[in-house]
C-alpha cells in the first residue's frame, strides 16, 4: 500500500461521526471547538454546513471534512425580521430534510459509514433523518441548560406564560426565583419572534428518541439543573467549549476556533493592547447579531467616553453608521473600534480588566473561562436569563441597567463601568470569576466532568462501531 492508501485506510477504519450546526456563528463555535476534541481522540469528523465559511487550516479544525449545500437567507426588503426569519427557518428544514440522507448515504458508499449524528437541538428534523439513516441522533445544546429547562417547562405547559405579567415571578425546580424579566425574551415578550419561540419549543420534538443530549456548560456551573435534566434524559456536558489553549492546553496551538463569519482584526486589537496597562481595558462587544437602537448605541458612546476607561468596542460594519462623528474623534486616543476581535485572545490579554457583554451564551462561557468580571447588557432571546445568572447566581458581573432593552443611560453605563474596574466591588467580581476560571479549567482537564463526559461517550462510539 502507498503511503496515501494506508492514510486512507486508516481514516476509514476510524469511528465516524458527523455534526449538523445551526449556521450562526455562536453555535458553529462550540461545535466546531466538539469537533476537535473528537479528532484529538481518534475519531473521524464530518461537519455539515448550510452557510459559507472559512474553516482556517489553523489547529485541528483542518482536519474536519466540510459537507456543505447552501441555504441562502430570504431579504428582508419590505417585510418584518421576523417573518424573513420564518421563511429562512422554514427553507433550512426543507433544504436539511432534502439534503442530508445523501450527505449520510454518501460517506457509506465511500465505505466510512455515520455511527452518530450530532445536531444542533433547534433541528429536531435532524432526528427524523437519522432515524430512516438507521443512524443515532444526539442533541448538541448551544444554550445553557438552565434556558433549557425553563422552555422545557413551557413545551410541558407547567409553566404557562399566559398567565404571567411584568409583576410575576417564576419558581421551577432547580432554577433560582426568575423575576418576569428574566425569562428568555421570547417569553416575556411573547409576540416579538414567534416564529423563534416555536422554534425553541421545537427541540423538544421526538427528543425521546436522542440517544443523549450534549450542553455546552460544566457541573460546576449548572449542576441542579443539570442533575435535574439528567432524570429526564442521558445529558453529556461538555463544554466550556473554547479553544484549548486557553483552558487545558492540551490541543497544540488551538488558539482560536478556527472559523468566522466575520473577519477579525486580529493584529490591530492585540497590538493596541500590548500598550496599554494591567487591567485598564473594558472590551466591549453584543456578539455577532445584536442591531442596537441608536439611542441605546450613544448612550453605551457617552457613557464609555465619560468612564475615562480605555476601551476595544466591537461595532461590526453593519452598525458603523450608528456611530457620530464627534464620539469616534474624541474618543481617538482611549479606544479602538473593530469590526470584529479575536474575542478569546482580547479577554485573556492582561491588559483587559472586564467586559460589557450582551450575555451571548459563548461569550459568558468565555468571560467566565478567562476569569473576567462583566457588564451585562442583555438583548433579546436567552441573553436575559444568562445576565440574571451573571449577577444574583455566579455574582461574577454587575448590571448595566435593569433590563433587556429598557432605556439606559450614560449615567448608568459609566457607573457599571466605575464598578467594575475600581474598588471593592471589583475585588469581589474578581475574586468570583477567578474561582469559575479555576472550575471551568477542571472541568475540561483529564478527568475534569466534562473531559470524561467525552471520554465515555466515545467509549461507546467505538463499543458500536466495533459490534456493528
Ligand atoms: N466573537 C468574536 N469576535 C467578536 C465578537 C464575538 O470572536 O468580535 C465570538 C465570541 O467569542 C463568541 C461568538 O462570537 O464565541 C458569539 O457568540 P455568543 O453566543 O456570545 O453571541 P451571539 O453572537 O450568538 O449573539
Amino acid at each position: 500500500m502507498s503511503r496515501g492508501e494506508n492514510e486512507e485506510a486508516l481514516i476509514s477504519s476510524k469511528p465516524h461521526i458527523m455534526l449538523i450546526s445551526f449556521p450562526l456563528q455562536g453555535h458553529l463555535n462550540p461545535m466546531v471547538q466538539f469537533s476537535k476534541r473528537l479528532i484529538s481522540r481518534g475519531i473521524k469528523v464530518t461537519l455539515v454546513t448550510t452557510t459559507s465559511l472559512d474553516i482556517s487550516s489553523h489547529a485541528d479544525s483542518s482536519s474536519i471534512t466540510i459537507e456543505h449545500f447552501q441555504v441562502d437567507r430570504p431579504s428582508t426588503e419590505g417585510r418584518s425580521s421576523s417573518d424573513a426569519i420564518d421563511e429562512y427557518l422554514s427553507l433550512l428544514e426543507t433544504s436539511i430534510t432534502r439534503n442530508l440522507p445523501g450527505v449520510i448515504e454518501k460517506q457509506k458508499a465511500n465505505g466510512c459509514p455515520v455511527k452518530f449524528l450530532i445536531y444542533d437541538a433547534l433541528m429536531p428534523y435532524a432526528l427524523d433523518v437519522c432515524d430512516k439513516a438507521g443512524i443515532q441522533g444526539v442533541a448538541f445544546v448551544t444554550h445553557s441548560s438552565a434556558v433549557f429547562a425553563i422552555y422545557y417547562h413551557v413545551y410541558q405547559r407547567a409553566l404557562d406564560i399566559d398567565l404571567l405579567d411584568e409583576l410575576s415571578s417564576v419558581t421551577l425546580p432547580s432554577l433560582p426565583v426568575l423575576g418576569f424579566k428574566d425569562l428568555p425574551s421570547y417569553l416575556s415578550n411573547v409576540g416579538s419572534y414567534p416564529g423563534l419561540l416555536t422554534l425553541c419549543m421545537s427541540q423538544f420534538r421526538g427528543l425521546e428518541k436522542a440517544y443523549g443530549l450534549m450542553f455546552n456548560t460544566f457541573e460546576k456551573l449548572e449542576g441542579e439543573v443539570v442533575n435535574w435534566l439528567s432524570s429526564k434524559w442521558k445529558i453529556m456536558t461538555i463544554g466550556p467549549s473554547v479553544p484549548s489553549m486557553f483552558l487545558d492546553k492540551r490541543l497544540a496551538d488551538d488558539r482560536d476556533y478556527g472559523l468566522s463569519l466575520f473577519k477579525p482584526d486580529g493584529d490591530a486589537c492585540i497590538k493596541w493592547l500590548d500598550g496599554k496597562d494591567s487591567d485598564s481595558v473594558v472590551y466591549v462587544s453584543f456578539g455577532s447579531l445584536a442591531n442596537l437602537e441608536q439611542d441605546y448605541m450613544d448612550e453605551i458612546a457617552w457613557g464609555l467616553l465619560d468612564s475615562k476607561c480605555s476601551f476595544i468596542w466591537v461595532v461590526r460594519d453593519t452598525e458603523k453608521s450608528k456611530l457620530s462623528e464627534k464620539f469616534v474623534e474624541e474618543s481617538a486616543d482611549r479606544g479602538l473600534i473593530v469590526n470584529w476581535s479575536p474575542q478569546l485572545e482580547v479577554l485573556a490579554h492582561k491588559a483587559v480588566g472586564s467586559f460589557m457583554t450582551h450575555c451571548g451564551w459563548n461569550s459568558t462561557l468565555e468571560a467566565l473561562s478567562l476569569g473576567v468580571p462583566m457588564m451585562v447588557v442583555p438583548q433579546w432571546t436567552d441573553q436575559t436569563t444568562n445576565a440574571k445568572y451573571i449577577v444574583d447566581v455566579w455574582q461574577t458581573g454587575v448590571r448595566v441597567k435593569a433590563h433587556d432593552k429598557e432605556k439606559i443611560t450614560r449615567e448608568d453605563v459609566t457607573k457599571s463601568v466605575k464598578d467594575v474596574m475600581e474598588g471593592t466591588k471589583r475585588e469581589e467580581l474578581k475574586a468570583n470569576a477567578l474561582k469559575f476560571k479555576e472550575m471551568a479549567l477542571e472541568a475540561m482537564s483529564e478527568g475534569g466532568s466534562s473531559d470524561k463526559n467525552i471520554d465515555d461517550f466515545i467509549a461507546e462510539i467505538v463499543t458500536s462501531s466495533t459490534s456493528t
